[in-house]
């Protein structure tokens, strides 16, 4: 049933990261045509932005080895998926396929940074620099992912201001968007909201801030709801939740992209989703990824008995 309730966006744009997000911490390695067809699917289903894939050395994520080829299997829609690049090299071999958007992934701390980026939290906006000017210049669209915004797991407790001055920087260098995400899941609504305001304070415009929620302590669509009140209409999701963070101890992680639509199907936002073609689309990659689907949604509508 449709209930809207007053004071929540209209429409949500959902930006889908399970080809991306969420194959790159699966364990099972899926083959790169099966990787397009599930690209392919999501599109099918109506996700208006479907992260493909990530230029990253193989040697960091093999998940995601077949970056170029898959992109090369995609049709002029697939081609105009974003795509992680991690710097100016990255970059080059994102412009060189025709690629139109990319993300690059930033750390909300300083330990993170370390040992994910290899460099400080200062660092970072040094390394990139370069690729963000060269992308903007070429006039691609840029998304920065914000990393472990509500909390790091070596260091405890994220200042909120230290995740605006990060986001700030970002936003000045030229990226478009910020994708201000709970790696660890540890988020709580207001939480959220304090944030949100905080970025505000900071003169930054709502619309340019998305939120990547985890849902590794239930607390993904709460904190999605805190989000709408505060006027965010971007989220991050995966299809059928697959993927999260290698560094939280539980086995869920994203959000999956079908308990997010029907919470904002239930409150009468469109998403222009097809929840029953991406609940087909999850159920397809559980079984070539060897396991259901974490997502509630999913095993509620697939239920057989
Ligand atoms: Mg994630």
């Amino acid at each position: 049933m449709v209930v809207p309730q007053s004071g929540l966006p209209e429409r949500v744009t959902i930006y889908e990261v399970g080809p991306r997000d969420g194959l790159q911490n699966e364990k099972t390695l899926v083959n790169t045509e099966v990787k397009a067809e599930f690209v392919r699917r999501l599109l099918a289903a109506g996700l208006p932005i479907v992260e493909a894939t990530s230029f990253v050395h193989p040697r960091w994520i093999p998940q995601l080895a077949d970056a170029a080829d898959l992109m090369g299997l995609l049709d002029a829609a697939g081609r105009d998926c974003p795509v992680l690049v991690p710097n100016e090299r990255g970059l080059d071999r994102a412009l060189e396929l025709g690629v139109k958007k990319i993300a690059i992934f930033g750390s909300a701390t300083d330990t993170f940074a370390k040992r994910n980026l290899n460099c400080t939290l200062e660092e970072q906006f040094a390394m990139f620099e370069p690729a963000v000017k060269r992308a903007r210049e070429a006039e691609l669209d840029v998304r920065a992912y914000v990393s472990m915004c509500f909390g790091d797991p070596w260091e405890g407790a994220v200042p909120v201001q230290q995740v605006v001055y990060v986001g700030k920087r970002l936003l000045d260098m030229g990226a478009n968007q910020l994708s201000l995400g709970d790696t660890i899941g540890v988020g709580t609504p207001g939480h959220v909201t304090h944030l949100i305001e905080s970025f505000l304070e900071a003169g930054v415009d709502v619309a340019q801030l998305a939120m990547h929620f985890h849902d590794t302590y239930g607390q993904a669509l709460s904190n999605t709801f805190a989000a709408l009140l505060g006027g965010v209409s971007t989220f991050d999701a995966s299809a059928g939740g697959i993927g999260g963070c290698p560094f939280a101890e539980s086995a869920t992680g994203n959000l999956a992209t079908e308990d997010l639509v029907w919470m904002l199907h239930g409150l009468g936002i469109q998403t222009g989703v097809d929840l029953g073609q991406v609940v087909a689309t999850s159920s397809w990659m559980a079984e070539h990824l060897g396991r259901p689907s974490p997502s509630a949604l999913v095993r509620a509508l697939t239920r057989t008995s």
